[in-house]
């Protein structure tokens, strides 16, 4: 039989690993908590809105026969999202599609509820559904029902809206990358969501194929418009400040094919010099 003072030190034992659990339920890092992260949703092109956080962005492209969802943020984030599009004067039931960049919950992890509630058809790359498959890497996420798998040259169309997309691995072994056209004022620009630029990854092959993306998309002769799924990937905020002051004749702050080349640069740079110390590491010259 289990003597008195050892059954106290167990129910002891039980009770400081249920609070343990209680206060990691409760207490959201400042990643997770929607208090920290709140960012009033703002428009940025005649047909693009930010609905993102803080430190992880989604986007909403507006058509003629209803919204497109770049990324869907995770746990309760996605209020945010879903909030988001409300106060922008949208309805969360009129999005069709959501995109997912790539399988990492903080992209992924609110797809779920899209579906769910609202009906939204979720799509991404086959090599990414395949990663749901298995356990998630960063962070556990309600897992998206298999809908679209997109392949690299495919499309969309949804009313007039057109998106095209890439398949550019390396952050992910499926990152999803998307072509589409913004309006300002009426005018017309091309904008680019790269799907996954962290080097967050090891091996020497997808490094190589993450270079191989980059310089994929170093070819593309016409990207005006920077959209990243981090805005610190592009200084979305800082680009709003100046874009909120704008006065007529003046460009409008995203339109910035310059920074969008030099910022391809460096991300080359930093991937090369990755794969010199992956190739080290696995003892090739
Ligand atoms: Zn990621």
């Amino acid at each position: 039989m289990m003597s008195l003072n050892k059954l106290r030190a167990v129910i002891l034992g039980v009770c400081i690993t249920a609070l343990a659990q209680f206060s990691t339920a409760q207490e959201l890092s400042p990643q997770d908590d929607p208090a920290v992260q709140r960012v009033e949703p703002f428009q940025v092109f005649d047909n693009l809105y930010y609905v993102g956080a803080k430190w992880v962005s989604a986007w909403l492209l507006v058509s003629d026969q209803g919204l497109i969802l770049f990324d869907s943020l995770y746990g309760e984030l996605t209020d945010l999202v879903i909030d988001g599009i409300r106060e922008l004067g949208f309805d969360p039931n009129d999005v069709r599609y959501v995109i997912v960049t790539h399988a990492h919950f903080d992209h992924i992890g609110g797809a779920r509820r899209f579906q769910d509630e609202f009906g939204s058809v979720v799509m991404m790359t086959e090599a990414d559904w395949q990663m749901t498959d298995e356990p998630a890497i960063y962070q556990e996420y309600a897992k998206p029902i298999r809908h679209l798998s997109v392949a690299d040259g495919g499309t969309l169309n949804l009313g007039r809206t057109r998106l095209r997309f890439m398949v550019t691995p390396g952050h992910t072994p499926g990152v999803l990358s998307t072509r589409f056209t913004v309006y300002d004022r009426g005018y017309p620009h091309v904008a680019f969501m790269f799907g996954g630029v962290g080097l967050n990854f090891s091996g020497v092959e997808r490094t190589e194929s993450y270079i191989d993306s980059v310089q994929r998309l170093q070819q593309l002769p016409d990207i005006k418009v920077n959209i990243p799924n981090h805005e610190g990937s592009g200084e979305v905020f800082e680009r709003y400040e100046i874009l909120t002051d704008r006065r007529d004749g003046d460009p409008h702050a995203f339109v910035d094919p310059e920074s969008w080349n030099a910022w391809l640069e460096i991300l080359l740079l930093n991937a090369e010099s990755k794969l010199k110390n992956e190739r080290e590491a696995a003892g090739i010259n």
